[in-house]
């Protein structure tokens, strides 16, 4: 236990050994995976942690690639053994960040991405507070739910009762922007991937703090304008769009 608090305490000072703690939360179907894969092709020295969950993979996923799936009665018992920086309920089904992903990366001196429910980032950010953390949203709720639709399709397996749940829940996730330090709005994909990739090097190179080339000076312009107090001008018809805010009112 004491390791364990030890370890995290580490990534929280963000010394040379200890990397940076990314943590990526969205509603589902907004592209979060898509964005992690191009991620994972783009940026080197990050490791992505692979969580527990007790869903069934789909058929795309192979174990220990997207998830290791495990049983109820097995996440239970790694709980009691509080192997877990976090776990959640999400969909009726837990899922859970091993702390074991955290030391490892720590161990080989990499940053470490989570990619996590709103319910995990906020008890990852209570333990490490400097944990940087990004929120993905869609540009709407009729394009969320054509994307829901398109990947039940690609995966043979289009249920729109668990597409119904899925649009509902979003509208209570959106409403968690505002504890994250990014927001992206997963409109034109090209836009959100350069975007995401930015605040990796933005955030990296602000804790290097020599003086930027100026390529990295450019992605640093990038990521600023996705940090949330700049993002307003993108966010409002996104928030408009889910019935979260009214345009009018807020123009006023
Ligand atoms: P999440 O991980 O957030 O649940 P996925 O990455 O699985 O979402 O994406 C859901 C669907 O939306 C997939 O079919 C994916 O190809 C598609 N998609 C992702 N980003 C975009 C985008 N910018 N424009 C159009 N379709 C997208
Ligand atoms: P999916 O079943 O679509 O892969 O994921 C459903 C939700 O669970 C997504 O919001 C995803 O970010 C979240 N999730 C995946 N792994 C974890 C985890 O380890 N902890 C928490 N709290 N949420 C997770």
């Amino acid at each position: 236990m004491r390791d364990c608090a030890h370890s995290e305490a580490r990534y929280y000072q963000g010394n040379t050994l200890a990397g940076i703690l990314f943590i990526i939360s969205a509603p589902s179907g907004s592209g979060k995976s898509t964005l992690v894969n191009h991620l994972r092709s783009l940026v080197t020295d990050i490791d992505f942690s692979v969580s527990y969950t007790t869903r069934a993979p789909r058929r795309t996923e192979q174990p220990g690639r997207e998830y290791y799936y495990t049983s109820p009665a097995k996440f239970e018992e790694m709980i009691q053994r509080d192997e877990f920086l976090e776990w959640a309920l999400v969909f009726d089904n837990y899922y859970g960040t091993a702390r074991r992903s955290l030391t490892e990366a720590q161990a080989a001196g990499k940053d470490l991405l989570l990619d996590i429910d709103v319910q995990g980032a906020g008890q990852v950010r209570e333990k490490i507070p400097d944990a940087v953390s990004i929120f993905v949203l869609p540009p709407n709720p009729e394009e969320l739910a054509a994307r829901l639709r398109n990947r039940s399709i690609e995966e043979g397996s289009l249920d729109e009762q668990e597409i119904s749940r899925r649009l509902a829940k979003a509208r209570g996730e959106i409403e968690a922007y505002r504890q994250y330090r990014y927001i992206l709005v997963n409109d034109k994909l090209d836009y959100a991937v350069e975007s995401l990739t930015a605040i990796v090097i933005a955030e990296r190179a602000m804790r290097q703090g020599a003086q930027p080339d100026p390529e990295t000076a450019r992605m640093m312009q990038l990521a600023d304008k996705c940090r949330q107090a700049n993002a307003t001008e993108r966010l409002e018809p996104v928030l408009a769009s889910f019935g979260l805010i009214d345009m009018h009112a807020t123009r006023a």
